[in-house]
């Protein structure tokens, strides 16, 4: 099959490679070359990584690139797509341009998937004649390593766009979920309720961040607890969604005053250095700092 993936970013080269990998020919579309040539070079790194950790043979990895092409031009970079991808910035104007204008490209029959972590669905598709073939295909960071994809169904979805966004799924070796289009999907949703908890913990005084995160990672077996997530992700990130579900879903959503005061204070997590735990270099250096 073609696929073709819009934008070479962080979701997008991800996305891109297991496609490949998963057998299809891959176009990946950015603005300039030097973010094409910036998103190739990933994953060629990413690949490199794998057969360094005999995830992959050389062969595998050489057919996966061979598979891939690059292109600044949206209209040829989409002409002949089976699957069009876009993973651009996450703004709805931009996202309603590019379905409009990929439309014009490409085959009625193509499908177009938005890789949107927040955005609806249904206002993205819309903006299609064909909003039936449109869909979301929510991957996660890093692509090539985390399995799960939400397919999102906006209310216009066909039926056989979802049972084409199964297929495409399992064929590249993910596991996907299917939710409808509501804010927070399934894993924003929850995964945030469970963090504004943890942090009204902190806020009442109930235990430490660490003692809060360890009873989760061993009384859960979650990999990482809430608190030590939210600081991988960025707490201003965490605040900004927390707004918006709290807008779409309610004041159960409401950011904690913890969380308001951290963010004001530039204390932003792990990419600060300090959020609710202190950090040096990408670890966590102090577990009773960030208070
Ligand atoms: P990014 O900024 O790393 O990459 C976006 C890329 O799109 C950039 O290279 C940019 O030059 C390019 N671009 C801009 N306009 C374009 C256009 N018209 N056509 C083609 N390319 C264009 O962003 P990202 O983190 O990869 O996020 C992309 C999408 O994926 C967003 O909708 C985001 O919400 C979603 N998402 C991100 C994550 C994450 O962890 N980063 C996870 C899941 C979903």
């Amino acid at each position: 099959m073609d696929v073709t993936v819009l934008g070479a970013g962080t979701m997008g080269h991800g996305i891109a490679q297991v496609s490949a990998m998963g057998g299809h020919d891959v176009t990946i579309r950015d603005i300039e070359q030097s973010f094409v040539d910036d998103g190739l070079a990933a994953i060629e790194n990413n690949l490199e990584g794998g057969v360094a950790r005999d995830k992959l043979t050389r062969e595998e990895a050489d057919a996966t690139l061979d598979r891939i092409d690059g292109s600044v031009d949206l209209a040829e970079a989409v002409t002949g797509a089976d699957l069009v991808i876009e993973a651009i910035p996450e703004q709805m104007d931009l996202k309603v341009d590019t379905v409009e204008t990929v439309e014009e490209n490409v085959s009625t029959d193509a499908i177009i998937a938005s890789n949107t972590s927040s955005l609806s669905v249904t206002e993205i598709a819309s903006a299609a004649d064909r909003p039936e073939r449109v869909i979301g295909l929510h991957f996660f960071n890093p692509v090539h390593i985390m399995a799960l994809v939400e397919i999102v169904v906006a209310e216009q979805t066909g039926d056989e766009t979802v049972a084409f966004a199964h297929e495409f799924v399992e064929g590249i070796e993910k596991v996907p979920v299917e939710v409808i289009d509501t804010p927070g999907f399934a894993s924003s949703r929850l995964g945030v309720a469970l963090g504004v908890e943890a942090i009204r913990m902190v806020e009442e005084g109930v235990a430490s961040p660490r003692d809060i995160d360890t009873a989760m990672e061993l009384g859960y077996n979650h990999p990482m607890g809430p608190l030590e997530l939210t600081d991988v992700v960025g707490l201003d990130v965490r605040l900004e969604i927390l707004e918006y579900l709290r807008e779409e879903l309610g004041e159960r959503f409401k950011p904690p005053q913890e969380l308001k005061r951290k963010v004001r204070a530039g204390n932003l997590g792990k990419k600060s250095g300090e959020g609710f735990y202190v950090w040096e270099d990408g670890e966590i250096v102090d577990e009773e700092g960030g208070r």
